[in-house]
């Protein structure tokens, strides 16, 4: 493998994905998981990812393990299967969504979908969420998935193995929202990620849905080069083959819940370099 920097992408880690989950498919089966990380950790050296920021040079297999959003099961993956063998992880995580336990991609699906009488011109989706009625406000949790306790969060960030990254306060697609918001989501999520400063590292940012030009642009990067973000993490799926800092966008490899053979494993790697898809 030439130089570079492999970058991973998880989300959800679970036996039992919720709807929304299943439609996106962002989630791994537990068994699917510890495979996966099993093969990462054979062929590649997992670094914290404040290394890749540092002025020696990176090992040639070097990677790095992330986690995006605040789904229940990757903490508790993290705390069974990457704790115990000391593999650090970065968490991009929404503090909007901890709080609320709304995550508003899944809100917003589940009102068009299921509650079409509701008219979201005329509010936003966490509280249209909020003011649904007890009983489903509940069907919406099943549809959607657990979103993490925040105190699970604390229990996992006394681990120095642990880094939180930014995601936004909220999931929003940052092409949908006008440039002040997208600031302020970045600032509220700061202040949040502020309450962890053992953990906490502002200068990596992971762009919520994160397909370059869809769900962002280069003027989202300036704006966030004035916030002192150094890395902007995408879901672009493939290997960054030459790793030149200062790199200020870096693409992510993301398996798909079927990924369990190595064959499957190097094919996620290197698919879209092969088909010259990127
Ligand atoms: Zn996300």
């Amino acid at each position: 493998m030439n130089s570079g920097l492999t970058v991973f992408l998880f989300h959800e880690v679970t036996d039992n994905p919720s709807e929304f989950l299943k439609q996106s498919g962002m989630w791994v089966s537990k068994e699917v998981f510890e495979k996966q990380v099993n093969w990462i950790v054979k062929n590649f050296e997992v670094l914290p990812i404040g290394q890749i920021l540092e002025k020696s040079a990176l090992p040639r297999n070097a990677a790095v393990i992330t986690f995006d959003d605040a789904w229940a099961g990757m903490f508790t993956a993290i705390e069974e299967v990457l704790l115990p063998r000391g593999i650090p992880a970065c968490l991009f995580l929404n503090f909007g969504t901890i709080i609320s336990r709304i995550d508003v991609c899944a809100g917003e699906k589940y009102l068009r979908e299921r509650q079409p009488q509701i008219h979201l011109e005329d509010q936003d989706v966490t509280s249209a969420v909020q003011h649904l009625p007890e009983q489903l406000f509940k069907d919406f949790l099943d549809y959607q998935g657990s979103i993490v306790e925040m105190n699970y969060v604390e229990k996992i960030s006394k681990s120095p193995k642990i880094t939180f990254g930014n995601h936004l306060y909220n999931h929003y697609d940052c092409k949908k929202i006008p440039d002040d918001k997208f600031i302020e989501e970045f600032r509220s999520n700061k202040i949040s990620l502020e309450l962890f400063p053992n953990n906490s590292d502002n200068r990596f940012f992971a762009f919520p849905f994160g397909t370059p030009g869809i769900n962002f642009t280069d003027r989202h990067l300036d704006l966030l080069k004035n916030e002192e973000v150094a890395i902007s993490f995408s879901g672009t799926s493939r290997r960054l083959s030459k790793f030149n800092p200062p790199e200020v966008l870096i693409p992510r490899i993301h398996f798909s819940p079927s990924d369990s053979l190595e064959g499957n494993c190097w094919w996620a790697c290197f698919k879209n370099q092969l088909l010259r898809r990127f």
